[in-house]
This record gives C-alpha cells, structure tokens and sequence, in this order.
C-alpha cells in the first residue's frame, strides 16, 4: 500500500511537493481553502485581463527544468518559458539602466550611463561564480540538526558566506557609482529586505539574473503552479481546493492526519504544510502543541516587509515600456528604512510595474496592457491603517509612473483595477502580511530557519517560503524537492539526488 501524505495548501511549494511525491508513487492528496490553486502564485483576473498575484520573475530556470525531468517529463510539455532580454529597467533619478542578459551588452550599457566602470562586470561575474558554485550546493540539503551545519559542503562554502556582511558591502566594492551598486543589489528586495540588512551570501541571486538569466512564462509564472496541479494529477494526486484544513492532528507528537472545517477527520501517514509558516502556527495546531513557534514567539522573529499592489487593466499599449520597470525612491536608503525599521508609511515611495504584453499577449486584448504595480511597504507590525492609507499609496505610485517612466498618461487609461494592500495579504493567509515570508537574516537561516522535517512534530514536513533554504520560487521549489527526498529516504523509495552545481546543463545565453 503506498503512503498516504496530505499537503495543506495548494502554493507552488505545495504543488510541486505533489508532483514530485505522487510521481514516485504516494498517495497524495491537497487541500488548498481557496478556491484555486497557486497561492501567492496564482493568477488573478479581471474581466479580460490577466496577472500574476504574486511572482513576475523567474529565475534558477534550471532547477524548473529539473524538477519536470525527475518526474519524467519535458518542461516544455507544459510551460513556454522565455528569457527576457532586456532583463529590466531601472530607473534613478535622473538616469536609468537597462540591464542586459548578455555580460557584453550589460557591459556596454555600464559603460554607456557609469562610465569607465563597465569592466566590474567582469570582475563581479567571475568573482561571484565561485561563491555560487560553493553556496547553491548548500541549498540543496535539508539542516535539521547541530550535526548538519558540520557538512563538508557547507564547510568549503564558508569561505565565501561573507559572514556579518551585507549585500551591499560585499556587492557594493565591485563598482563605484551608488546607482549602480543598488543595480546590482537591489534584488535583496525580492527577499522583502534591505541591501543594507541582507546577508551578503545572497550575492548569488543578482549573480544567478546575470549568469543564467530571468524567464518569463506565456501566460504568467501562475502556469507554473498550474503545471505542477497539472503533472501531480496525472501522477494520481487528488487537490481539494474550497477545503481549509482546520487543524493538524497529532498523537504521541506525531501527526497523524488532519481535520477538515467541518469537523470530518481524516488519517494520513504524513502531513506537508505548505501554508504561509507563520499563519499556519498561528492556527494549524491544537493551542499547546507547539513550543518553539507560540503567538509570542513568533512575534519576535524578523519578518519580510508587505507590498501595496494595483493591478491595471488599461485600454492602450506602450510599446517602449520594457517588460520589468524599477523606479527608485528619490532617497532609496531612506525608503528601505522607513518600510524595515522605522516601519512608517514612506513619502517617498519605489515602485515596480511589469507590462506583461510586450513580450506576451495572451494577458490583454489587442490594444491594451495588463500592468501589475507594486510598492514595497512595512509588514503589519506597523499598524497602518491600509483602508485610511490606501488611496495615498494609489496616487503616489501612479504619480512615479507619470514623472518617472514611460507611463506617462497611465490614469486615464485606467479602464479595470484592483488593490490589495498589506492587510489584504494577512486576510488571505499571510501571517503579518509579510509576503516574502520570515526574514533571512542570519538568525533565521540554515539550521535556525523552521526545518523541512518540522522540529516540533513527527511525520511532518515544512515545503514552501517559510521554511529552508528561503522565499523566492527557486528556494521554494528546492524546499519541496528537500521534503520529497527526505520523505522517500524514510520509506525507501527510490528517488533522483539533485543535479551537483557541476553538471547542470544550463541553457544557452538569450542572443
Ligand atoms: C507580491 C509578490 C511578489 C513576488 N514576486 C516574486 C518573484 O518575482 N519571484 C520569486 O521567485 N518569488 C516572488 N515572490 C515570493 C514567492 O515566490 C511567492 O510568495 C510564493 O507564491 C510563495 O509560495 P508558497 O508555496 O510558500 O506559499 P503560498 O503561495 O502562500 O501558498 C500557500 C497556500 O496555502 C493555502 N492555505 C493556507 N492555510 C490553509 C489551510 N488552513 N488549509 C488549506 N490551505 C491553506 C493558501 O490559501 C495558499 O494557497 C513574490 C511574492 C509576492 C507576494
């Protein structure tokens, strides 16, 4: 009889552990309280116009790659990925970067805005493989105890976890100009931190969008969840979506199935969480079970900061806008500082905005765009009023995108939208609406980040951003290959290692 395994919730790390689970042979079943798959990556609609909720860059394609080839498939049966090229815009005040996939053309476009500095790019590619070399292996393993963080992959990679460094200073000696530090640092936003707080590790995620590239996928990155729902099913997964897990049920300290909302119970071998990690804490358990992860707990941990998101259905085209556009605050330190430590409603805002339609038009009518705009904020620790602030949020971003880009006449041509505001976020599951989940400050990684085998119960696996090694989609995708393996370690069941860094086939370079 195979093992019978229930994942809470339907996100792309959920998904993906029951694509991998139930093609080696689990019985696997989902249930998502929603009512649709994908989580933070699902797709949302308006009338004809269609967006992504939450991930719009798609990076570490390779490890998509994998994860299709280990169940036995092509990804190309059914995902359209393409590699963006330009990457995207960045725009400073008073100048603007348009970061290019080929290191040739990114070095002429230094050059072009911060002269003399073009050659870096060298220097910063050649230095950074080695520490992504080191450092990928290491998100690759599961650290569930003292012992694991004695490994000798994560001892060859300490030379180069630029240990009480941030991203900006190891990042920053590479190059001069403080706009093209933040070029190659901003990323830590996608983390929901600060270049000035990340750890410099994370180095390797502007190394990985300049070595391997950033992907698009026809139709959104929520195919990518759709694609899992789509393999698991095949696999003979079944996914409840409309059906909330009331709790999980334990026994002796181990899980022993869960409960429904209404009351119905049902047993399983092992249960997988997916739900965001803090809500699911905060719920998911009979008060007293839990603890290492109490309310109290929790609350002292670092969270991610939230986003204030507007999603536009607008009746005209742009043919100059580029795919990603980042508009820096007039004073970006100080923006960062307001959103992860002051935790105040910036005056001075950045805003990200992908235009979908120049590179796929599947997401609007001929003619129009589907623009999804985001402005970092503080996570709900901050005790704004979303409802009070909300409309000030809406006119200062489309106000960036009047002066500051290539969306000049934006409000008029405004003709479907919606907000979702950092209070939205935690109503819909997300613990603080901290969307990029638990912060990765050093306290909260490796062996201190919640574990993938739960520490606190049997027969329990942590799979999405919550847990190791971190939030973004390629994190999360290894977190549920990390539960997959452990899970059929435990059962012995036959199952694929990842690739080693070494013999990755990458693909070639955009031209
Ligand atoms: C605005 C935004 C932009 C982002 N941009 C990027 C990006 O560009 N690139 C990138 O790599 N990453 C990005 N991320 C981060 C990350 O990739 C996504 O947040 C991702 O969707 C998180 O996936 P997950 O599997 O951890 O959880 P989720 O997507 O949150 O899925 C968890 C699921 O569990 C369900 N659930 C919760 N409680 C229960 C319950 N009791 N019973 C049943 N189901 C339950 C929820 O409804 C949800 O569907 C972004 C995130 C956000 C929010």
């Amino acid at each position: 009889m195979p093992k019978k395994i229930a994942i809470v919730g339907a996100g792309p790390g959920g998904l993906a552990s029951a694509m991998l689970l139930a093609s080696r042979g689990f019985a696997v079943d989902v249930y998502e309280k929603a009512n649709r798959i994908g989580g933070r990556n699902a797709e949302l609609t308006l009338g004809p116009y269609r967006f992504d909720l939450g991930p719009t860059f798609l990076m570490m394609k390779f490890l998509l790659d994998e994860l299709f080839q280990e169940t036995g498939r092509a990804i190309e049966d059914y995902l359209t990925c393409i590699q963006l090229d330009p990457m995207y815009r960045l725009n400073f005040p008073g100048k603007s970067l348009l970061a290019r996939s080929d290191p040739n053309d990114m070095r002429v476009e230094i050059e072009r805005v911060f002269p003399g500095e073009g050659a870096a790019l060298d220097q910063f590619l050649k230095r950074e493989s080695e520490r992504f070399e080191k450092l990928y292996p290491c998100l690759q393993k599961p650290y569930g105890s003292l012992s694991s963080m004695l490994s000798a992959t994560l001892f060859s990679a300490v030379p180069h976890i630029a240990m009480g460094r941030s991203l900006f200073d190891v990042l920053g000696k590479y190059f001069r100009s403080e706009e093209l530090r933040l070029a190659f640092t901003f990323q830590s936003k996608y983390l929901g931190m600060s270049p000035w707080d990340c750890p410099g590790l994370f180095a390797m995620i502007p190394y990985t969008e300049h070595a391997h590239g950033i992907y698009h996928v026809q139709g959104g990155l929520c195919r990518i969840s759709d694609a899992f729902a789509e393999v698991a099913r095949e696999e003979g997964a079944r996914i409840f979506t409309s059906t909330p897990v009331h709790r999980v049920l334990t026994k002796n300290g181990a899980a022993t199935g869960i409960e429904l909302m209404d009351g119905e119970k049902r047993e399983y071998d092992e249960v997988v969480i997916n739900a965001d990690f803090g809500h699911a804490m905060s719920t998911l358990f009979e008060p007293g079970t839990l603890r290492k992860y109490t309310p109290d707990t929790l609350k002292r941990k670092r969270w991610s900061c939230s986003t204030f998101m507007l999603y536009l259905g607008v009746d005209k085209t742009y043919p100059d806008s580029d795919h990603h556009t980042i508009i820096f605050a007039n004073d970006y330190q100080r923006n960062l500082a307001d959103i992860s430590q002051r935790k105040i409603a910036s005056e001075d805002v950045s805003v990200y905005v992908r235009n979908s339609v120049v590179n796929d038009p599947s997401t609007a009518p001929e003619g129009h765009s589907a623009l999804y705009v985001l402005v970092p904020t503080p996570n709900n620790f901050s005790e704004i009023d979303w409802e009070m602030k909300k409309s000030d949020y809406r006119k200062m971003a489309l106000q960036l995108l009047k002066e500051r880009s290539v969306f000049h006449d934006i409000e008029e041509h405004i003709v479907a939208e919606q907000i979702v505001t950092p209070a939205d976020w935690e109503r819909n599951s997300v613990y603080a609406g901290a969307t990029f989940n638990m912060g990765h400050n050093w306290t909260q990684m490796l062996y201190l980040r919640p574990h993938n085998k739960f520490e606190e119960v049997d027969n329990c696996y942590l799979v999405g951003g919550g847990t190791h090694p971190g939030s973004g989609l390629p994190t999360i995708f290894e977190s549920a290959r990390i539960a997959a393996n452990m899970l059929c370690a435990k059962y012995r069941v036959p199952h694929r290692e990842a690739t080693p860094y070494g013999q990755i086939a990458f693909a070639e370079p955009a031209q």
